[in-house]
């Protein structure tokens, strides 16, 4: 249609008038040829009449098409600015969901172009709002998550908001380390260690690739993995740099939407970065705490744990236990076997010590090879008989190199505050070292303690 102006409506009002007056013009000449007699119809009075009656009901047809279409252009008009205001504050920190409502989407009464670009912008502003509201959430979600260093807060709150987001009722976060996948975090999962051993996981770990299982077909998950009966199961695995870290499984009592699932994918992104930020700062915390040779605490956190305990001790004046042990003679070991074996010797009498000692208590390696227990709530006689079993155990091992067996031995001081006067940690650790070096001067093997010197 050739265009006559830059207003389409003006265009028609051209266009209709024209009409009319084309009409209005044509008519006298249409009813002669009726019959009606030519002295009648062509003079002046009707030609204009005509003419002027084609332009009314041009103007009204202008009229008219403005109140019908007009006011269905203008509604979507306004629809159209009031979205784009939605999505300007969107950006600045407002809710997308408030969109998706009766405010944005267009009601669909017509079954024609009008009706079919009603539905057109309805789904657009569906699409987008969603589209918006999975951003917005992603972002929340990825600025709640990489806030988290501790690994154990980390994939609490992930799991929580994966739960949310996907209207999951069940769910956990698996981690692989050193080749073994762990449960970080589960939630209304059942047995989860058997869960961990499914092929449905080990498919996912060795494809790198999502599982989406819907039930109650698969009988083998169903029963074992929830309280409630789930109808979908999903597997996503954790990616970070083309490294799996580990899996994310939700199980759901009605089927995922496709944008829960879209959802999903998107979280798990954000996560495997968050989780690797962790898994780093979780191993570079235990290069700072740990001996490297024996895997106990190194001297300078286990330092900062006695006074911590001391401290402590003070405050709920309760008994601390302290025991110093030095391997008899380790330097002829080193000597006869070499640094390496000397090493296994090591990390064989820290391994014996630990499976003496009790949960709360701990070890660590004071200096070359030097122990030092830290022994909370053991009063001397505490200290005594756990040095005991370690200097028995120690001298009970053998450590072979090749067809030689190597015994050491272990000489233990002991003590404990309040029973022994201690001003400091350091004055406890003092007085072990000094009853150490009574054991190695009365022939070593042996368990000297410190007591009843208040
Ligand atoms: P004593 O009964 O008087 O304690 O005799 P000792 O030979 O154990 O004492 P000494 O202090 O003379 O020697 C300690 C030895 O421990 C010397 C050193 O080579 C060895 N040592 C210290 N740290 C390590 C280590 O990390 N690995 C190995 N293999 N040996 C170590
Ligand atoms: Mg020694
Ligand atoms: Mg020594």
């Amino acid at each position: 249609m050739i265009r006559l102006t830059r207003k389409v409506f003006t265009d028609l009002s051209i266009w209709m008038i024209g009409l009319g007056l084309a009409i209005g013009l044509i008519f006298p000449f249409f009813i002669t040829w009726m019959g009606i007699p030519s002295e009648y119809v062509f003079t002046p009075w009707f030609f204009g009449a005509c003419v002027t009656a084609g332009v009314i009901l041009g103007a009204m047809n202008i009229r008219l098409a403005r109140m019908v279409v007009g006011s269905r252009l203008r509604l979507l008009a306004e629809r159209m600015s009031h979205v784009t205001e939605n999505l300007q504050g969107i950006k600045t920190g407002k809710d997308a969901r408030s969109c998706n409502t009766d405010a944005c989407l267009i009601a669909i009464d017509s079954e024609d172009e009008l009706g079919e670009s009603a539905v057109a912008f309805n789904t657009l502003v569906k699409t987008l709002a969603e589209s918006m509201e999975t951003e917005s959430s992603l972002s929340d979600f990825t600025r709640m998550i990489s806030s988290q260093l501790s690994l154990n807060d980390l994939t609490e709150r992930a799991l929580q908001q994966l739960l949310e987001h996907t209207g999951s009722a069940a769910g956990a976060i698996l981690i692989e380390s050193e080749g073994d996948l762990q449960v970080a975090i589960s939630r209304g999962i059942r047995a989860i260690e058997d869960v961990i051993q499914s092929d449905h996981i080990k498919n996912v770990l060795r494809s790198e690739k999502k599982v989406h299982l819907s039930l109650p077909d698969d009988v083998r998950v169903e029963g074992v993995l929830t309280d409630f009966r789930p109808r979908d199961v999903v597997i996503e695995p954790i990616i970070y740099k083309d490294i799996i870290l580990g899996v994310v499984l939700l199980a759901s009592a009605a089927s995922f939407s496709p944008d829960a699932l879209t959802r999903l994918t998107l979280f798990c992104g954000g996560l495997a970065l968050a989780l690797h930020n962790s898994l780093l700062f979780d191993r570079l915390e235990r290069l700072a705490a740990l001996d490297p040779l024996t895997g106990i605490y190194n001297r300078r956190f286990g330092l900062t744990r006695l006074n911590e305990e001391f401290g402590r001790a003070l405050r709920i004046n309760a008994p601390l236990g302290v025991m110093m042990f030095d391997l008899d003679h380790f330097k002829q070991v080193n000597d006869t076997y070499g640094h390496l074996v000397g090493d296994r010797v090591l990390l064989r009498i820290s391994q014996i010590a630990r499976s003496v000692l009790r949960e709360g208590d701990i070890l660590m390696r004071y200096g070359g090879e030097e122990f030092l227990v830290i022994l909370p709530g053991a009063s001397v006689n505490d200290v005594s008989l756990a040095a005991d079993r370690i200097r028995r155990l120690v001298a009970e091992a053998i450590v072979r190199d090749g067809d030689d067996q190597i015994q050491v031995t272990v000489s233990i001081g002991g003590t404990s505050f309040p029973e022994v006067n201690a001003d400091s940690a350091n004055d406890l650790v003092q007085q072990a070292d000094k009853s150490l070096y009574l054991a190695k001067e009365s022939g070593r093997n042996c368990v000297m303690l410190a007591a009843n010197n208040a």
